[in-house]
């Protein structure tokens, strides 16, 4: 690291601000504040912009290239969403203003409802949830109170796909149930003899993602459906790869009973980087009671001279709230707009765009990459990162040397039924250009990890920071390399 610090550059007496003429009287800061072990940098404006722009530009985004990270969904988000989400009736409301004058928030929240209900074959939808995980906790918490409201006590096991996204074991695990692993058989499907064999009355649920993380969508997903509900449980769908079905089928029309959208993934609102998600939660019919508390509903219907009048309204036999407030407004606006933006035809054109895209991609790759279930893909595909004749190569070394090509890595070491797992998810928001030189970068890779491999092994080259211990990196975040020079 030779850039200079912030610290560094600064030079006695350098100012970049300037208060306006006191209007006050002057009076001294109170010592206890002024720290000398705390020196602040004295920079001017310029030296200050140049420094955090500098500092925004070594964060791999969105808008700088291409992210393929699979069962995240980075697509690129419109820019047409920070318009609307910034505009000032929706982005300056206060949450405990009084529900008449904040008539269109509730609107745009009782639309968007209504839309994912529609998108998504539900009965009702609640925009509570503040992001997948979330989401998954409510329905596992409806799934508990469903059984409960029938005196069936029984129930204690969630079923769980190997393919499974880790929030989903754990998600069953903190809300009480044990876990049942179920496998997968030899086209990535469930395996539905398997599943026969676990379920039984004491079954309250299986959590499914479809299309599941190997990319693959399930072909017996009417049968597994099928034989959860006759042995009297419930089925929950994460809806985490919902990209690839828009427009096309509608997991409430397969038989799912509940599920969570990702707004942060299907609708392009922002992600990453902590940012707030939100998961919106559908419902079949005999579900829609327990939905948190509180939904938005038309209270009194429109007139001739009246709009409708929006208010909340509580289930009778609500899970309760899970969620401050209403949700993260902010990004209900950003998926509202996005929905609006693309309209039914367009939503459809961004599912075929996005599984043609992972197509292509794949069908660029697969013969230098091993593909562990040879079939067409949805909206991504998991290949193994790795080759028999050259041992030390692992799919985390290709990650890392991508990044010398200038990309984002893809998922790796996920799913874990996948030897050595690359995830790749390409999005439709990709052109033919971009798909091209990313496969292209991917190919020369593998011909380097034959010929010299040690450029993979010491990868990345190019960064501002080599390749560090992931873990301690995360566990023990340094945020400020500049220490004060104790010896003044
Ligand atoms: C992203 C994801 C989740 C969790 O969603 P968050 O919004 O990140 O909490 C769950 N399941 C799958 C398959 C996912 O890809």
């Amino acid at each position: 690291m030779s850039e200079p610090t912030i610290y560094e550059l600064s030079s006695a007496g350098r100012t970049g601000v300037r208060f306006p003429e006191a209007d006050v009287p002057l009076s001294a800061l109170p010592s206890a504040f002024l720290r000398p072990d705390l020196p602040m940098p004295e920079l001017s404006e310029v030296d200050v912009v140049r420094h955090f722009t500098h500092l925004s530009s070594m964060n791999y985004c969105i808008d700088g290239g291409l992210y393929p990270l699979g069962s995240c969904t980075m697509k690129y988000n419109p820019k047409v969403n920070e318009e609307t989400a910034r505009m000032p009736g929706f982005a300056l409301t206060h949450p405990l203003q009084p529900e008449e004058t904040v008539q269109g928030n509730l609107a745009l929240m009782y639309d968007l409802q209504e839309h994912l209900k529609e998108i998504a074959g539900f009965a009702a939808v609640t925009l509570e949830p503040a992001a997948g995980a979330q989401g998954e906790f409510v329905g596992v918490m409806i799934i508990l109170a469903y059984h409960r409201s029938r005196n069936d006590t029984k129930r204690t096991k969630i079923l769980i796909p190997d393919s499974a996204h880790g929030t989903n074991p754990a998600t069953s695990a903190m809300s009480g149930y044990e876990v049942v692993p179920v496998p997968s058989d030899a086209r990535g499907n469930v395996d539905v003899v398997k599943l026969r064999e676990v379920c039984d009355d004491a079954v309250a649920g299986l959590m499914l993602t479809n299309p599941n993380t190997l990319g693959l969508f399930d072909e017996n997903v009417l049968e597994v459906i099928k034989i959860v509900h006759e042995a009297g449980g419930l089925v929950y769908g994460d809806g985490a790869n919902l990209n690839a079905l828009l427009g096309i089928v509608r997991p409430g029309d397969l038989g799912f009973d509940i599920m969570h959208f990702n707004l942060h993934k299907t609708f392009s609102t922002p992600h990453g980087g902590g940012g707030p998600g939100s998961g919106p939660v559908g419902v079949a019919p005999h579900l829609v009671d327990f939905l948190p508390t509180p939904l938005v509903a038309i209270i009194e219907n429109s007139t001739d001279e009246m709009p409708p009048l929006y208010g909340f309204v509580k289930p009778p036999k609500t899970i309760g709230r899970v969620k401050s407030f209403f949700g993260q407004f902010g990004m209900l606006v950003r998926a509202y707009t996005y929905i609006r933006m693309h309209g039914p035809e367009g939503l459809r054109k961004v599912s075929e765009y996005a599984v043609l895209n992972a197509n292509y991609l794949l069908s660029k790759l697969e013969k230098t990459y091993t593909l562990p279930y040879k079939r067409t893909c949805m909206h991504e595909f998991v290949v193994e990162g790795c080759w028999v004749d050259v041992p030390d190569v692992h799919a985390l070394d290709i990650a890392k040397r991508l990044m010398d090509y200038k990309f984002h890595p893809p998922t790796n070491y996920f799913p874990l039924i996948v030897h050595e797992a690359l995830m790749i998810e390409p999005t439709e928001t990709e052109s033919k250009q971009s798909l091209d030189a990313f496969a292209d970068a991917l190919l020369a890779i593998a011909k380097e990890a034959h010929t010299e491999p040690q450029l993979l092994k010491d990868a990345p080259h190019n960064t501002p920071v080599g390749r560090l211990d992931e873990i301690k990196a995360a566990k023990e975040l340094v945020l400020c390399c500049w220490q004060p020079d104790t010896d003044q």
